[in-house]
């Protein structure tokens, strides 16, 4: 799979109307999709395994959508081969008061995957110049120096914290890719119907979840704005076709995939000196008195 194709690349403006949501590539149904994906996971487990042994370098995967895309699926069917103690997932929700007294960056900071594990961000960063952008109302809360009335490049200023941010943590080997589950307005409809219609996925579904999607255009224009002003060569954005979900988890796991092949992580290398103590131990262990 051409994984380019859902790449904004760093200074152009992205299009959404560009971005099919229902592009499968050449995939004509699940079955083949389901079988690649398998693959893919267990690439995934042997790499992250890799990783961790190298303890040198983490990678931060970022994962933002409109409600219903398939956040919560692709992370459960992506990662299901990772060593639970290899992975941090974290989901952002509205800020704490605990957190509303501290700058927007510090929860996400906190989180951060240490070296040699993989951070998953279910929402991030991104909802401060996402829905906070939308409902402008929230950053009152925040008690900030300047706002969008008293500073008109407010968000320009956001992207710009952000961008130094994510440059920052590269720099200093955490390196990021970040998802963008696109889903078209007419399959979340659907999908919001299901969940009123289906018992089981009555849980999933809130009236606040309605209200965001009669602000759709609102949305895409933040996004829009977002990912052309924060898609870095360093921490690129995908934009993932998330009509299909059976695509949409194969091509995360894609790049997944090409992301951490291409951050060579290596076993640690073992010392003549390590190896000399592993002899000695190994012999102290096959002459140890049988009990
Ligand atoms: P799911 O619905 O799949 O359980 P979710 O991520 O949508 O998961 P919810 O509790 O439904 O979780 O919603 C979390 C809400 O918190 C979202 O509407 C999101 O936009 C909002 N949110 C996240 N970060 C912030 C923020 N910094 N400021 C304001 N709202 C935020
Ligand atoms: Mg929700």
């Amino acid at each position: 799979m051409k994984t380019e194709k859902f790449l904004v690349n760093e200074g152009s403006k992205l299009d959404l109307k560009k971005h099919a949501t229902d592009y499968t590539a050449d995939y004509s149904d699940k079955k083949k999709a389901v079988e690649d994906l398998q693959k893919n996971v267990a690439k995934i487990r042997e790499l992250q395994e890799v990783l961790y042994a190298e303890g040198a370098q983490s990678l931060l995967i970022v994962f933002q959508a409109m409600d219903a895309a398939g956040k919560d699926s692709t992370i459960e069917h992506v990662f299901s081969g990772v060593n639970p103690q290899g992975c941090h997932v974290v989901g952002f929700k509205q800020p704490s008061a605990e957190e509303l007294a501290h700058d927007f960056l510090w929860r996400c900071q906190k989180e951060l995957p240490e070296r040699g594990k993989i951070g998953i961000f279910n929402r991030s960063h991104y909802e401060e110049v996402l829905v906070v952008k939308v409902h402008p109302e929230y950053l009152g809360a925040q008690r900030l120096p300047t706002s969008p009335d008293t500073d008109k490049n407010f968000w320009d200023r956001r992207y710009e914290q952000i961008r130094n941010w994510e440059k920052t943590l590269v720099a200093n080997g955490t390196q990021i890719v970040k998802f963008f589950l696109n889903v078209s307005r007419e399959e979340q409809k659907e999908r919001f119907v299901a969940r009123i219609d289906e018992p089981a996925k009555n849980w999933k579904f809130s009236m606040g979840d309605v209200k965001e999607r009669a602000l759709w255009a609102d949305y895409m224009k933040a996004y829009t704005d977002a990912l052309t002003a924060t898609s870095t060569y360093s921490a690129p954005w995908y934009v993932i076709p998330a009509d299909k979900k059976w695509f949409m988890r194969l091509a995360v796991s894609e790049i997944i995939v090409e992301k951490l092949k291409a951050m060579k992580p290596q076993f640690p290398v073992v010392s003549n000196e390590h190896k000399a103590e592993l002899a000695e131990a190994k012999k102290a262990l096959l002459s140890e008195p049988s009990a």
